[in-house]
Parts: structure tokens; C-alpha cells; sequence
């Protein structure tokens, strides 16, 4: 845990208190301040007052002497409008912030001080957790002490305080930019922008602004790294590269860059000085499938490749990642039948990455559909043998599927992972896929995408215990 010492003595609000909020109390209090605290469930005010925070409603806060509220990421800052104790906090002339200001505030007070833990921040819409995970590997991999987290894993204010080797990775949501204005890291990082949590942000306009205003506060001796390959990033690009702030480097997947970070048929291509070198080939690393793994790839040697000078040294490690849980993540195989957990596929679209990396692929689907269901999947269906749906979303995927593809209505994960091993067993095809990408939200069955991966999981165990028997 990182203590906050910048609020010592003085009075902090936080408002929300689940992860990142508890982790602030917790260093607020380390760091000797006095916390008034407050969140709607019970359980998440014991554990606080557990942590030392005072509990009160806040309309009940001294707020003529409280020094910052300490706001969680998802509650409403700016859009659809700004909760009431955000307006409360304006009107007191209570300046409103989040984790990763306090984070910054202790890490990087003057970014210009030498012998600082550096901090890489990564954003943008997909790829964020891939990512941020992917870094923090490589950097371990070369001897650094990675201390990887934000908005996956552990939040900013619980990774552990510098050492001389320390380099922060964190990934930073929208919402925690908002909340950050003080934050500016040494290596930032833009994915992709596509539609996404614009309800929060009011426009797509507004969500590529608040990404880039994280970028134009990069410190000049640091860098950024953007990927181009869709509108909202290549435009960003060319506004930094303009605006006078760090440099800035492209990424592509598909693209041939004159200079920058390109991959191009899976091999990833640094152009960033005179000649385009090939660094590796991203097919042999067999934890991260797909296109758009490879831009996560590319994106994570741009922003490695300032501290380890090496390039094979970098590729070797990308090579042997060993992938995320949840995301095409390979959870066994039973005879010649391998399972694949994508239960982080909430949408369509993400569905479609995992959908895109198999020829043969027996396909459990459905949990509460979210608008448009799986129509947009139409050009991969051929790759589809037989789907097997669940949840709330069945009916609806069955007859966007009837007359085009195999389907049963399994009803529950046991039936279609059940089903799919039999019918995957004992199919023709040499290399079956059982793959869970549900292109669904899990709550109508699970308690999130994790406990239904969780369970995928499980079955697959079994069945590797019992397994099916193959056609002969
Ligand atoms: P995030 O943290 O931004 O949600 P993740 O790394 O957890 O991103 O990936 C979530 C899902 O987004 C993956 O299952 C995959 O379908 C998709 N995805 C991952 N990386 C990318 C990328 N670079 N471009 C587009 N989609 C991606």
C-alpha cells in the first residue's frame, strides 16, 4: 500500500467505497488524515469503518473544513449530470478528486525530479486490461519490479511503494481521468476509441477528449503511443503530434507506418528510427490471438522499449505471456476437443474477436443479451458447427441463427458445455473448439463475467476427469 501523506492532519471526504475508495481510506489513513466516508451498501461502510473512517450521510459532513472528496470512478462526475454530492462539494469550494490524483500526488509530485518510480498509464476503449497485464510481464521478465494494476487487479493506492526498480503500469478508466488532473505519466497509451459508455461522457466527441486531455498531460521527456488504425485515434495522433507535448508514436495493425510501431501480416515491425526492423513474429505467442491481441502486443513494445533497450529480450517475453483469465484464455484440452473461456465477451463485438481466431468452433452463447443481439456476427457464422445457448438471450439468438446455423437451447452452462464436448468429440473436424463467448452480459445466471468463466472452468475440470469418448 502506497500511504497518502499529502492530506496529514487534514480532513478528506471519499464517497464510494468499494474498491479504489477503500484502498484511498486505507491510505489516507496511513498517511495520517481524518476520513469521513460514506456508501450506499452496508457491508462496504463496516469495512471502511473497519479502516478507520468516520461514517456519516454526507449532508452530514463538515463541509467548511474538509480539505478534498475523494470520489469513486463510478459515481457521476460531469454526465448524465453530476451527482449531488459532487454539486454539494462545488458549492463548498471542495475540490473533487479520485485514487489516482492521490496516487499521483505521492508518486509524482514534480514530475521533473529525477530518481522517481516512472509511471506508465494505459487507456482507450478495448485492451486496456490486456495490456496494462501484458507490460507489467515484460517489464518483470527484464528485471524490473512491475507494479501493475488500477483498473484491473489491484487499484493504484494498494500496489507497493517505489524501490529503486519499481515501474508503475496502471490502467486508467475515463471516469478516473476526469478525476485525475494532476496525474501525468511518463508513457501514456491509447488503444482504440470506439462508441462505448457514452451515456457517462455525453458524446463520442467528449469521450475522445477526456482520453486525450490524459495523453496532453504526459510529461515532454516521456512518451505517447497511440494506435491509428481507427478514426478517433488517428485524428488524436496527428493533434498531438502538433501540439507541442511529448512525442508521440503511432501503432497500426495492418498498416505499413513510415515511422512508428506496425504489424503487419502478425509480425510486428519497429520503424521508429531509419529502417523498419522486425522485431517478431506475434503468431508464435500463443497467448494472445488474434488482431487485436497483436495491437495490444504493439502497444505494449512501444511502451517497453524506452526502458529495455533490447528488442529480442522484449519479444521473448511477449512470447511466453501467459494471457489473461476470461479473454480467449485456453482452459484445457480433452482429447483432440480444446476449451476456450471468453466470458469477458460481453457484446457482439467482442465476441467477433474470438470468433475470428477459430475455423471450427462449437459455440456457447447467450446470458442477457445486450441491443442488437448477434446479428453483426452474420459473416462469422461458417465458422460456427453448432451453437448452444443460454440465459435470457436464447430465444432471441435462436432465431437470429435458424436456417443458417445448428442451435440448441441448452438453457444453462452445465447442459451446453455437456452438449458441446459430446458433439465436439465426436465431430469429423480435426481441431474443435469449445468456446464460451457469450456476447451477452452474465447477470441474468452469474454474478459477473468472472464467476461465469469461473464455472466454465469448472466444467471443463471435469470433464478432463470423465471425458467424453471420441467417435471412432
Ligand atoms: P478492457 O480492459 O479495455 O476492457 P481487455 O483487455 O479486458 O480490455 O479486453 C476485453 C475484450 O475486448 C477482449 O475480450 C476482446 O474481445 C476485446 N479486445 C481486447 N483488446 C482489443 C483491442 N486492442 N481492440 C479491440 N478489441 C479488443
Amino acid at each position: 500500500m502506497i500511504p497518502v501523506r499529502s492530506f496529514a492532519n487534514r480532513q478528506v471526504a471519499v464517497f464510494g467505497l468499494a474498491r479504489s475508495g477503500l484502498a484511498s481510506v486505507r491510505a489516507l489513513k496511513a498517511g495520517d488524515a481524518k476520513i469521513f466516508a460514506w456508501d450506499e451498501k452496508e457491508d462496504l461502510r463496516a469495512a471502511a469503518a473497519a479502516e478507520g473512517a468516520a461514517i456519516s450521510a454526507w449532508r452530514d459532513w463538515p463541509w467548511d473544513t474538509i480539505a478534498a472528496l475523494v470520489l469513486s470512478p463510478g459515481v457521476p462526475f460531469t454526465h448524465p449530470k453530476p451527482h449531488d454530492v459532487v454539486l454539494k462539494a462545488n458549492e463548498a469550494g471542495v475540490e473533487v478528486i479520485g485514487d489516482i490524483e492521490l496516487f499521483a500526488r505521492e508518486i509524482r509530485p514534480d514530475p521533473a525530479a529525477s530518481g522517481r518510480a516512472p509511471v506508465v498509464a494505459v487507456t482507450g476503449t478495448n485492451g486496456k486490461s490486456t495490456t496494462t497485464v501484458l507490460i507489467g510481464h515484460i517489464l518483470s521478465a527484464c528485471g524490473f519490479d512491475a507494479q501493475a494494476g488500477g483498473n484491473i487487479g489491484k487499484s493504484a493506492l494498494n500496489l507497493a511503494p517505489p524501490g529503486p526498480k519499481t515501474v508503475y503500469v496502471l490502467e486508467v478508466s475515463s471516469y478516473q481521468i476526469d478525476l485525475s488532473p494532476g496525474f501525468r505519466p511518463d508513457v501514456a497509451i491509447l488503444s482504440n476509441i470506439t462508441p462505448d459508455h457514452i451515456d457517462r461522457h455525453g458524446s463520442l466527441e467528449n469521450y475522445a477528449a477526456v482520453k486525450t486531455s490524459l495523453l496532453k498531460r504526459t510529461v515532454k521527456s516521456g512518451l505517447n503511443i497511440v494506435g491509428v488504425d481507427d478514426q478517433h485515434g488517428a485524428a488524436i495522433f496527428t493533434r498531438l503530434t502538433t501540439n507541442g507535448g511529448a512525442p508521440c508514436v503511432p501503432v497500426s495493425v495492418g498498416k505499413v507506418l513510415g515511422r512508428g510501431i506496425f504489424v503487419l501480416d502478425g509480425v510486428l515491425y519497429d520503424a521508429q528510427s531509419e529502417r523498419a526492423a522486425k522485431v517478431m513474429d506475434l503468431k508464435t505467442a500463443e497467448h494472445l490471438p488474434g488482431a487485436h491481441n497483436w495491437q495490444n502486443a504493439a502497444l505494449a513494445y512501444a511502451a517497453t522499449k524506452p526502458y529495455i533497450r533490447d528488442a529480442r529480450a522484449i519479444a521473448a517475453a511477449i512470447a511466453d505471456f501467459p494471457g489473461l483469465a476470461h479473454r480467449i484464455e485456453n482452459v484445457g484440452n480433452v482429447g483432440k476437443v480444446r476449451f476456450v473461456n471468453d466470458s469477458k465477451a460481453t457484446n457482439a463485438d467482442a465476441a467477433e474477436r474470438a470468433l475470428v481466431c477459430f475455423p471450427d468452433i462449437f459455440w456457447i452463447a447467450g446470458g442477457r443479451p445486450k441491443e442488437g443481439g448477434i446479428a453483426p456476427l452474420a459473416p462469422q457464422f461458417s465458422r460456427i458447427r453448432k451453437a448452444y445457448l443460454i440465459g435470457e438471450a436464447a430465444e432471441e439468438f435462436a432465431a437470429t441463427l435458424d436456417g443458417k446455423v445448428a442451435y440448441e437451447i441448452s438453457g444453462t452452462l452445465e447442459n451446453a458445455v455437456a452438449s458441446a464436448a459430446v458433439d465436439a468429440a465426436q465431430s469429423p473436424v480435426p481441431a474443435p473448439v469449445v468456446l464460451l463467448s457469450p456476447a451477452c452480459a452474465s447477470f441474468d445466471q452469474f454474478r459477473d463475467f468472472e464467476q461465469r468463466g469461473d464455472s466454465f472452468r469448472d466444467l471443463v475440470a471435469k470433464l478432463a476427469v470423465a471425458p467424453v469418448r471420441e467417435a471412432s
